[in-house]
């Protein structure tokens, strides 16, 4: 009805009355076209990054960095049939910038380059999902990790992005951390700064566009190595402390949750509400010599466990 008047309004409006009714016609088109096309809306509880490591066909023992494929497959289909929209680092720190996200929208990030990761690309491009992928260039090319080829044929997929993981990914007992504040003999923060840089540099070298962003390895980073990231031109700096993204959040201080491969499509569920990493994966008591399945109890921080994968 209203629709049909704004149609003979199309006249030219010589009164006030016909003026005040096509005013009302621009606010209802306006409405409409902006429903029609999508707008997004600013997601309230902010936004989630879901943190992957391998994806196994035969798994032995899934993990807080191992999932078995079918256990993937489903957690994707679960996405895409419960509404939710994948984003990339772009469109999470433009979010977090005060930009507008997907009512449920979420990223999905794979550490360490993985070649069982090959498995996983197929389930992410049925749903045409956006992905991250951190390479540490140093040490982290070739069995068990993926080959150049197979990253640089990733680096051209649009809905997929390639970052920094460091160069060689230092663990066990030292990280970038320990480098930094010299607890680790022989190493220095210059040492660190080098595999912030050199990271950069080798991977947008071999994938010949911008590498923006990085994840730190075992997500431990200090102020003074977020100052060097920050110099060295990365735009955003991912890490491992639990909790989603919110508008007016530290770019360089991005929440990511774990995802661990031992839990269920309910816990998966529960951890896309509630933003927090539940611990599913099976461990063992030495006390009592009983072996004991933690129940996904929720993890209050980054994991202690000693992994290479992270
Ligand atoms: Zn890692």
């Amino acid at each position: 009805m209203i629709v049909q008047q704004c149609g003979k309004q199309a006249q030219p409006a010589a009164d006030g009355k016909s003026t005040l009714l096509l005013r009302v016609c621009f606010i209802i088109l306006f409405i409409l076209t902006a429903s029609q096309l999508n707008v997004p809306r600013v997601s309230a509880e902010g936004v989630p990054v879901l943190i992957y490591h391998e994806v196994l066909d035969s798994l032995g023992d899934p993990g807080e960095t191992r999932i078995s494929l079918d256990r993937f497959r489903e957690q994707m289909k679960y996405l895409h049939d419960n509404g939710y929209t994948t984003m990339s680092i772009d469109e999470l720190a433009a979010f977090m910038k005060g930009g507008a996200a997907p009512e449920k929208g979420v990223v999905l990030t794979f550490d360490d380059g993985w070649l069982s990761i090959r498995d996983a690309i197929p389930v992410l491009n049925h749903y045409r999902f956006k992905a991250s992928f951190w390479i540490f260039p140093g040490t982290g090319i070739g069995y068990p990790h993926m080959e150049w080829p197979e990253i640089v044929e990733m680096a051209g997929n649009p809905n997929f992005e390639i970052g920094s993981h460091s160069l060689t990914h230092p663990w066990r007992s030292e990280d970038l951390v320990t480098w930094a504040e010299g607890k680790t003999a022989g190493r220095t923060l210059a040492d660190a700064a080098r595999e912030i840089g050199e990271s950069k540099r080798i991977l947008e070298k071999m994938l010949q566009r911008k590498v923006k962003y990085l994840a730190w390895p075992r997500g431990v980073f200090n102020e003074r190595l977020v100052e060097v990231a920050r110099e060295a031109g990365y735009e955003a700096l991912l890490t491992t402390r639990e909790g989603a993204n919110l508008p007016g959040d530290d770019v360089f201080r991005i929440k990511r949750i774990f995802v661990d491969g031992a839990c269920d499509m309910e816990v998966f569920a529960r951890t896309l509400k509630d933003h927090k990493y539940y611990r599913c994966q099976a461990v063992r008591q030495h006390a009592g010599g009983t072996l004991l399945q933690a129940n996904a109890s929720s993890h209050p921080g980054p994991s202690s466990s000693v992994s290479p994968g992270q």
